[in-house]
């Protein structure tokens, strides 16, 4: 038997926590709904306006009916997080800051090409990896986000597009912002079903990509059940040098970490997995490193995206010349290893990793949008 509607006393209203929605998958909304007396049907009318029609608003839900959107309102958000800083690079990538209800900041970029318009998204508020070469690992970590907080990046660059004149959609995302996604892996398992959803955001499994340092615990198996296309920040042709440039390779190593690409790949039905590899002058983009990479790949259906390092105050690393990676590019190529120099964007507004972020914490009078 359903609950009825159950209504807050006037006087408990301005205490009522208002529970975000942008995250919920139906089962949850549905859990959530339930508790208050509201019914599956009041779940399924109201789901698709949250992400198919992305509304931000309980009002402008016209087949609600009035008194249950009195309720939503009471009880739960849409909210989007507050957008700090907005900057636009001459190449048409852009970088939001956004601020959550608790203040806590992170970053998102959203990379418009030819034929296809990619987001990339953070999943914790900085990171605790210390990669060495990364501005957001200088960043203390301060929390995972939660999935509507994931979501809620998403819903920012939509709701942008649809208010702008070009009519652009977004096609591809990529977690590869701040923070490792795989030590938030709840959220992010959320977060990607409303995103491969078809009744929801429903993206192309091909055209998701998770990005880990090298995190291989066991939901790196669960991921692979989304089949989404996995890519692994390696950087280095081995151990020795991983460990001092990412010390979770003291965790997992170079073997733990190939076996578990096989693995994926056997599980996710994903054609390859992807290796990114950040060269660094005189640290890793040797003759002999691209040879030592070469042999590691070998046996691996993947990619190599070589990646030209974007300098940033206080690094203690350079990038390699373009010439020493066309070089690196080359050897990798001759040994039949699928290998591309990434393409840089948005180096004008320094679209890397974490920089925005360190930039307006340094400036006071940075502007807000
Ligand atoms: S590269 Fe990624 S995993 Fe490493 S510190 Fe930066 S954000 Fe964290």
């Amino acid at each position: 038997m359903s609950r009825s509607l159950v209504e807050l006393p006037i006087n408990d209203k301005a205490h009522v926590r208002h529970a975000p929605l942008l995250g919920m998958t139906f089962s949850a909304l549905e859990h959530e709904f339930s508790e208050i007396g509201l019914t599956r049907l009041d779940a399924k009318r109201v789901f698709p306006w949250i992400h198919m029609k992305c509304a931000s608003s309980f009002d402008v839900m016209t087949d609600v009916p009035h008194k249950i959107r009195s309720v939503l309102n009471e009880r739960f958000s849409l909210e989007r997080p507050k957008c700090c800083n907005l900057q636009k690079s001459s190449d048409g990538t852009q970088k939001a800051l956004l601020e959550f209800a608790d203040g806590h900041q992170i970053e998102t970029v959203f990379i418009p090409e030819e034929k296809r318009n990619t987001v990339c998204l953070s999943a914790q508020v900085g990171c605790a990896m210390e990669c060495k070469f990364c501005n957001t690992g200088r960043q203390q970590f301060s929390r995972n986000l939660t999935a509507s907080e994931i979501m809620a990046q998403v819903f920012f660059w939509k709701d942008l597009l649809l208010e702008s004149a070009e009519q652009k959609s977004l096609t591809n995302l990529v977690f590869m912002g701040m923070g490792e996604p795989m030590l938030n892996s709840e959220s992010l398992f959320s977060a990607l079903e409303l995103l491969l959803g078809e009744k929801t955001h429903n993206f192309s499994r091909n055209k998701v990509t998770v990005s880990t340092a090298g995190v291989i615990e066991a939901d790196l198996l669960k991921l692979a059940q989304f089949g989404v296309k996995l890519a692994i920040s390696l950087h280095a042709p081995n151990d020795a040098k991983r460990s001092e440039l990412m010390p979770i390779n003291r965790k997992y190593g170079i073997e733990t970490i190939l076996n578990a690409a096989k693995e994926y790949l056997r599980l996710s039905n994903t054609e390859h997995v992807t290796f990114e590899y950040l060269l660094l002058y005189g640290v890793n983009d040797s003759d002999d490193d691209a040879r030592q990479l070469a042999k590691l790949l070998a046996n691996i259906h993947c990619k190599v995206n070589l990646i030209m390092f974007n300098s940033w105050s206080g690094s203690i690393f350079t990038g390699s010349s373009r010439a020493r990676a066309d070089a690196f590019l080359s050897i990798l190529l001759s040994k039949g290893v699928r290998t591309i120099i990434r393409k840089s964007r948005g180096d004008d507004i320094l679209a890397a990793c974490g920089q925005l972020k360190t930039l307006r914490n340094q400036m006071p009078n940075f502007d807000s949008m």
